[in-house]
């Protein structure tokens, strides 16, 4: 596969370096072997994650200098007004500081204790912000989500079986609102096709359900609905945005996905009725529903960003980029979540390391040896991340899969940066046999990938 030319030349660099092995082992081992606890400057290529990290266009840069930072009524948040329903189509809206806040501000109105939400795969942020108002997520993805080899085209599918039964189940007095992830990024940013986002938003309105889409990469969905899905070749991928907010009666976004911010979010709804009692949460939390927690800059940049990543040249010189690593890495042998998603390539760590057992962190080992070796920063998404006591038996219960994901920002690294990264991946690959496992030897209780130590065994 060759790689894609990038659609953009280069007119700003912030310069980055591979420090010496020796201090690379040092840092480490004063971060307690957490990659979290590094100093960014310190890591040669970063794909901790794809949010926030993308590069603004020269027009998003330009856009910041027409910022109007009046509080109340600025032009900037009317700019970001005409995209928001030009794109989406939703009446009404508010911008938050990012994706957690319009989560955090929907389940306030919407939720109450004891209610369910179902989604295909929550994200942690949006299931966090649920169960904090009481509130059940439940995760009703097809099944073929969780065979890492099954190369079905939209992995990130809702079960409709499995969601019918489950509103009969608990009943629709008892769910608040019903949503859908696109893409799914829990699940390896998986994309939900276009019959299905269809038939999720008939069942959810069959029961009288208001359906809300988290919509954190809604362009990338769309080229991919556009690439697998019949029928679609031929539409635009503004066609296709529409068509799919069509189905919904709301939707929220993390902007630092697919609006190319390093900071904001969205929530839209067609209610004027919930807009009232969203503004009102907003106001208390977030600021007046004009900047919504932002600055008049930041909504201008938005409203441009909204926009590129809807550019078809980007989407697929992005989604071929995230290809092309995808198919460096099989060639040095390593096994990968298939197909791979539109944001990052998941590393299967426990198949790198069929020696180490979940107790001792293979994904934790991977980790550690790309930064070791490469001077790359990845997260681990397994044990570590997921592994927690039974609250009834008390017996430990471990993740199906213990992966480790390289994020990729949106315009930021090149072809020979993605060589590279896999070059790094199959030196380790030789030496994997040898390698060992880690021991936890502080953490919090909760979400404790973030702040572990650790020391090799
Ligand atoms: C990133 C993300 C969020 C949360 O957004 P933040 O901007 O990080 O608060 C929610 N849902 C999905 C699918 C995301 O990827």
């Amino acid at each position: 596969m060759n790689y894609p030319p990038e659609p953009f030349r280069i007119k700003m660099v912030e310069p980055i370096r591979l420090l010496a092995a020796e201090e690379r082992r040092a840092r480490l081992i004063e971060a307690g072997y957490n990659v979290f606890a590094l100093r960014a400057e310190d890591i040669f290529i970063d794909l901790l994650t794809d949010s926030g990290t993308g590069a603004m266009s020269d027009r998003q840069w330009a856009a910041l200098m027409r910022g109007d930072e009046s509080y109340a009524g600025a032009r900037s948040f009317h700019r970001l007004k005409e995209a928001v329903q030009d794109i989406f189509g939703f009446p009404y809206f508010v911008p938050t500081h990012q994706g957690r806040a319009a989560e955090n501000i929907l389940s306030a109105v919407l939720v109450k204790p004891g209610q369910f939400v179902p989604s295909n795969m929550h994200f942690d942020t949006t299931d966090a912000n649920i169960r904090a108002r009481g509130g059940r997520p439940t995760n009703l993805i097809i099944d073929e989500a969780f065979d890492p080899r099954h190369p079905h085209p939209f992995k990130g599918n809702m079960d409709l079986e499995k969601l019918r039964a489950f509103i009969e189940k608990v009943g629709p007095q008892n769910i608040p609102f019903g949503m859908i992830t696109i893409t799914n990024n829990a699940g390896g940013g998986q994309p939900v096709s276009m019959a299905n986002l269809r038939a999720v938003s008939e069942l959810y309105h069959a029961y009288g359900i208001p359906f809300f889409i988290d919509a954190a990469r809604y362009a990338e969905n769309c080229y991919f609905i556009k690439q697998r899905e019949p029928g679609y070749q031929d539409k635009s991928i503004l066609e296709i945005a529409r068509e799919t907010f069509s189905l919904a009666d709301g939707m929220l976004m993390s902007a630092k996905k697919d609006a190319i911010v390093n900071i904001g979010g969205l929530l839209c709804m067609r209610d004027e009725e919930l807009y009232r009692r969203v503004c009102n949460e907003l106001i208390l939390r977030e600021g007046f529903p004009t900047y919504g927690g932002l600055a008049g800059r930041d909504l201008e940049a938005m409203a441009v960003g909204l926009y590129e990543a809807l550019e078809e040249d980007y989407l697929s010189y992005r989604l071929q980029q995230v290809a092309y690593l995808a198919e460096r890495i099989r060639d040095q042998g390593l096994q990968i979540i298939e197909p791979p998603g539109g944001h990052a390539v998941y590393v299967d760590a426990g198949a790198l390391f069929p020696h180490i057992p979940h107790n001792e962190y293979p994904g934790q080992t991977l980790t550690v040896e790309l930064y070791l070796e490469g001077g790359i920063r990845a997260v681990e998404i397994g044990s570590v991340m997921f592994a927690h006591p039974d609250p009834e038996t008390g017996q430990m219960v471990y993740p199906r899969l213990e992966l480790v994901r390289l994020a990729i920002p949106r315009r930021v690294y090149t072809q020979s940066h993605l060589d590279y990264v896999a070059e790094v991946l199959g030196r380790i690959a030789e030496r994997a046999p040898r390698l060992r496992g880690y021991r936890i030897t502080d953490a919090p209780p909760l979400l404790r990938h973030f702040t572990a130590r650790f020391e090799p065994l």
